[in-house]
């Protein structure tokens, strides 16, 4: 992707863990690498097109200035975030944050905190089976649209589908969703968690009936299997119900770890089914 570079912005701000940093304050630089696709802006000669760089500058500026951390690693956390918010064309960023006169008893040029924080893509499936299972549905989609650190870019249509697991319940209402978010994938998960309480989910009976389910489907091109989540979910390809809507969103993007299309992948299976 194209890059937008800021180079050695200098801060005077009182970030540090002493007190007397705080009080005093001291010289911090910043470097900033905004990914972010120029082309448009390029060709247009049209700054309403692009990030204009001074306005990050003065952003940066005030937000380092305005707070205090304890921490550079914080600082730039922080940082990179507002930016992210602030900026809708910026994709992604690398941010470091340089603090050359920090209270170190050593002769040393510099420190500094380098982080990269971005914009990342990511498929949910949602179902539900209890309830007002539409409400529920677009309930979860709202309170999605609603996250500041998440953009919702496309819903699938709601198709009712047959119960899946062998528990005897209700016909499922079953959808996707294609985000980008900046949560991470167990961040996203915590999220995804709280909007199903909020739902009144309950985990009784393992694939038993539910006002509200929300999985994780692929996060970016991740490959990740911990104790809490993995990513890509385990039992897609299996799943008509998850595959059907995936397909009508997205249906040329490909599952990390076989290269499968989602169309592909849903060709297979109804393959498998008839025979
Ligand atoms: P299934 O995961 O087979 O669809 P389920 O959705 O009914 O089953 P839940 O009771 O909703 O299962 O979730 C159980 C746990 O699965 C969650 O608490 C979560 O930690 C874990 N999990 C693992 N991978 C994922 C994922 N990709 N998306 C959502 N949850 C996941
Ligand atoms: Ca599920
Ligand atoms: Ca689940």
């Amino acid at each position: 992707m194209d890059q937008i570079i800021i180079e050695g912005l200098k801060i005077f701000a009182h970030h540090g863990v002493y007190r007397e940093e705080n009080e005093k304050g001291q010289n911090f630089y910043v470097n900033a690498v905004l990914e972010t696709d120029t082309r448009q802006a390029g060709i247009m000669d049209d700054l309403d097109l692009s990030t204009n760089y001074g306005e990050v500058c003065v952003f940066i500026d005030h937000f380092l200035r305005e707070h205090t951390y304890r921490l550079i690693e914080t600082a730039a956390e922080r940082t990179a975030e507002a930016l992210l918010l602030r900026f809708p064309l910026i994709r992604r960023l690398t941010l470091e944050v340089r603090k050359p006169e920090a209270p170190i008893p050593l002769p040393f040029a510099s420190v500094s905190v380098k982080i990269v924080r971005g914009w990342r893509r990511a498929y949910l499936s949602c179902g539900s089976n209890m309830g007002d299972r539409e409400a529920h549905l677009d309930g979860a989609v709202e309170a999605l649209r609603a996250d500041e650190k998440c953009r919702v870019l496309r819903v699938s249509d709601w198709i009712e589908t047959a119960p899946y697991g062998g528990v005897e319940q209700a016909d499922f209402l079953n959808g996707a969703v294609m985000l980008d978010t900046l949560y991470t994938p167990s961040e996203l998960l915590e999220r995804l968690h709280e909007i199903e309480r909020e739902h009144g989910r309950e985990r009784k009976i393992h694939w038993g009936p539910r006002t509200l389910d929300l999985d994780i489907l692929l996060y970016e091109d991740c490959v990740m299997c911990t104790e809490e989540l993995t990513i890509p979910h385990a039992d897609m390809a299996n799943r008509d119900f998850v595959l059907k809507p995936l397909a009508q969103i997205a249906p040329y993007e490909r599952h990390p770890l076989t290269g499968k299309s989602i169309l592909q992948m849903c060709g297979e299976l109804a393959a498998i089914s008839s025979r």
